[in-house]
């Protein structure tokens, strides 16, 4: 993509509203725009990293043996009101009534929705277990919307459901998503820790939280240090197997909230030297709730005894635009954004210094062609424009590499490449850098 061409309206000054980094840097990026309070419009360089971030949540949940289905955003109220969320989901639901005067309401979350469909679809146990997720846009009237995309009104989230014949069974299903989050996080590039959440009246132990680290994060963390240096892709991981001993692992490594916070056990079944205490940001929350919605909506199946049960469900959820401005959060420096690999909107920003020169221009075009062919994303800025403008925009969006061709180095025969993580600069022949960033 030549930046003279692009639509990336970024903006010199700091937005006043904005009240944290990430909103701050999502604005000046030209990543989105609000559209009304918690409601935003996604810009190409913002939307390119909400897709990025949705194909690899999605990629994890298939890989977990979860099927995508896509439901709407619109539902009726009658589901809510048989499960009795109708009127226990109070204002933050936005409700509104057709020209019919039905009542419908835009989807805060969709468990009733999922189970009518398996209810009408599955009514044995030969069709266990089951994982249905999709991937849409939710409405929750925050009372007070705020941090931007992090905690908006309309968002996009990636919402799983398992049913399961029993108890024994919705572990496997919880375990499984367990650790498909672990990877998800680590494929974005995030540390992620999960904690053990509120079970409410469910009870039991299974529900977690899913925190990645972040110095203005708004929750508290207290984790041994052991969850942080563990290599989660590194171990193969196979979901037909049993994962209890996977979870368990890293359930017996202390993580809490501070809520759930009592010094005195963390001190005492964490060392010292292994005890880390830091901030974070909720990005996902899985959760068992056995019979919950399957009773009042008579989701049952027939066991094999022949008698008919309600089903086990779970719900997973991940929340896909929060985490544009999570993975902001944890990743950033005062010059701008620093997207890990997996999320850039771009690999490569191309800088040429001095576009009215012939031959910077032949070798910007040169190297440009040569990066497109090899399918490596690349953001050209060919703009005549001065350095230091150009210089200060590709640290702001953020790209994970540099590489700037400028009159000077071309009579060396040289290029530099600058990576934007540790802001380590080299010189090295036009080769040489393609052959880096292209293999
Ligand atoms: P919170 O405590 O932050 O309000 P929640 O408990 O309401 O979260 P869930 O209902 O479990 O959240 O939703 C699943 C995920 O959706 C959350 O982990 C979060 O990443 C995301 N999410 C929830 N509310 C919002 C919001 N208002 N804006 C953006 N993402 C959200
Ligand atoms: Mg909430």
């Amino acid at each position: 993509m030549r930046l003279s061409a692009y639509f990336m309206p970024t903006l010199k000054e700091t937005p006043a509203e904005a009240e944290i980094v990430s909103h701050r840097l999502m604005l000046r990026a030209g990543m989105v725009r609000q559209a009304s309070a918690g409601i935003y419009s996604w810009l190409p360089l913002g939307l390119r990293v909400l897709k990025k971030i949705e194909r690899i949540v999605r990629e994890e949940q298939d890989r977990a043996g979860a099927q995508e289905v896509l439901m709407p955003t619109i539902q009726s109220a009658d589901l809510w009101r048989q499960s009795g969320r109708y009127d226990a989901y109070g204002p933050e639901m936005l409700r509104i009534a057709d020209r019919h005067g039905r009542d419908m309401l835009y989807g805060p979350t969709n468990e009733e929705l999922i189970t009518e469909i398996f209810r009408t679809s599955v009514k044995s146990y030969r069709e266990l277990p089951r994982m249905l997720y999709h991937i849409q846009w939710k409405f929750r009237d925050e009372v007070r919307p705020r941090f931007g995309v992090m905690r908006g009104r309309e968002f996009l989230m990636k919402d799983n459901y398992s049913f399961d014949l029993d108890y024994e069974g919705a572990k496997k299903s919880y375990n499984k998503m367990f650790v498909s989050y672990l990877r998800t996080f680590a494929r974005l590039g995030l540390q992620a820790v999960p904690m053990a959440a509120d079970t409410g009246p469910i009870g039991g132990d299974l529900s977690h939280e899913f925190i990645i680290l972040a110095d203005t994060g708004e929750s508290e963390v207290f984790c041994h240090r052991d969850f942080l240096d563990f290599d989660v892709l590194g171990a193969e991981v196979d979901y037909e197997a049993d994962l209890e001993p996977v979870v368990q692992a890293w359930t017996r490594l202390y993580a809490r909230t501070d809520d759930k916070h009592d010094p005195a056990v963390f001190e005492r079944e964490v060392p010292a030297d292994k005890r880390v205490q830091r901030r974070g940001i909720e990005v996902g929350h899985i959760f068992y709730f056995g019979t919950k919605y399957s009773e009042p909506l008579k989701a049952q199946v027939a066991t094999p005894g022949g008698e008919s049960v309600a089903v086990h469900m779970g719900s997973y959820g991940i929340g896909v635009s929060r985490l544009v401005g999570a993975v902001i959060e944890a990743s950033h420096d005062k010059d701008g954004i620093i997207w890990p690999e997996a999320v850039a909107p771009f690999k490569v920003g191309l800088i040429n210094l001095k576009i009215a020169a012939p031959d910077c221009n032949k070798a910007g075009e040169e190297i440009y062609a040569k990066l497109q062919e090899a399918g490596v994303e690349v953001l050209y800025d060919d703009r005549d424009e001065r350095p230091g403008a150009k210089f200060a925009g590709m640290d702001l969006i953020g790209l994970p590499w540099q590489l700037v061709i400028g009159p000077r180095g071309l009579d060396k025969g040289v290029v530099e490449l600058k990576r934007r993580a540790g802001g380590e600069r080299e010189e090295l022949s036009l080769e040489a850098a393609l052959a880096r960033l292209t293999g």
